[in-house]
């Protein structure tokens, strides 16, 4: 995020018990996550309402020009991540990444350890987590998570325990189908060009329900318009054999499809997303979960 403007001014913001600066009204958001709300009120437009506080200095941004304005809030985001917090790897429960470790992560690097914590995993060696205090650190150093996945609701493929991750290592959006559309674009772009988010993931898994649903043409009040949008891989999908929901070959194939056809979609639909993986700031990468095995196949 190096070329962002940080915002290095933090008087304002005092956090102090007592404290009667508008970040204190954020519901005990210490000083850089104020300003983190306030970044996130700018791309929504939400602080012209003045519905949600924002201290003096972030209030100047938002009066100014729109692209300096963000500008300078998304620096904001980077300090906040430059004051630390967990990240994924072998290291890093025990001992916080340091600014310098964070910053010079490449996608590549972010890949191999999600694989790492999987291995640790499907090995029954996932590290022993105190998430409450993990929920504390990133609760006080505020989040810097360095990747987010986009996986299926199903019960039995959580990517924070399949990857061997902590709180706040990574942003989460979980749909049925592991599909894509304008309000998940929306929160991608947020993890990734405010957040610094270098990883999106896609993972699709095995058995998926919401794959067989969309095989047999399953309606069901607001389901319906969601299976459809799984519909496309399936009429995709390449396979010598029964092409019934009761074929788990089938139902697999279809599934990985459906990740490469995510993929496609969230390429095609977020100008902001492919800019950033045009410049090699980001990596947008397919995956499979085999819920029998717990192996996760990057694809
Ligand atoms: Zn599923």
């Amino acid at each position: 995020m190096g070329e962002f403007v940080e915002c290095g001014d933090s008087s304002p913001h005092g956090s102090e018990s007592g404290d009667k600066s508008p970040h204190s009204t954020l519901g005990g958001l210490n000083d850089d996550q104020g300003c983190v709300q306030a970044s996130f009120n700018l791309i929504l437009n939400r602080n012209k309402l003045g519905d949600i506080p924002v201290c003096d200095n972030h209030e100047k941004e938002v009066n100014g020009s729109d692209r300096r304005a963000l500008l300078k809030s998304v620096g904001a985001v980077s300090l906040l991540g430059a004051l630390g917090s967990g990240f994924i790897s072998e290291v890093a429960h025990a001992a916080a990444w340091t600014k310098a470790q964070r910053d010079t992560m490449t996608p590549d690097e972010i890949i191999a350890a999600m694989k790492k914590g999987n291995d640790r995993f499907r090995k029954g060696k996932s590290q022993a987590h105190n998430y409450l205090s993990e929920q504390r650190k990133v609760s006080a150093s505020g989040q810097y998570p360095a990747a987010v996945i986009l996986s299926c609701i199903d019960s039995r493929a959580p990517a924070e325990i399949l990857m061997d991750l902590g709180v706040g290592d990574v942003f989460n959006a979980r749909i049925a189908g592991n599909i894509s559309n304008d309000d998940l674009l929306g929160s991608m772009e947020f993890a990734c060009k405010v957040a610094g988010a270098k990883v999106i993931l896609v993972m699709g898994h095995t058995k998926c329900g919401a794959v067989m649903g969309a095989i047999d043409g399953a309606e069901l009040g607001h389901l319906t318009g969601l299976l459809a949008k799984i519909r496309p891989a399936v009429d995709a999908t390449s396979y010598q054999g029964d092409r019934s929901a009761k074929n788990n070959g089938f139902v697999d194939a279809v599934a990985r499809k459906n990740v490469e056809l995510t993929i496609a979609n969230i390429k095609d639909g977020s100008a902001v997303l492919s800019e950033m993986v045009s410049a090699g700031k980001l990596k947008i990468v397919g995956s499979m979960y085999d819920i029998e095995t717990g192996a996760l196949e990057f694809i």
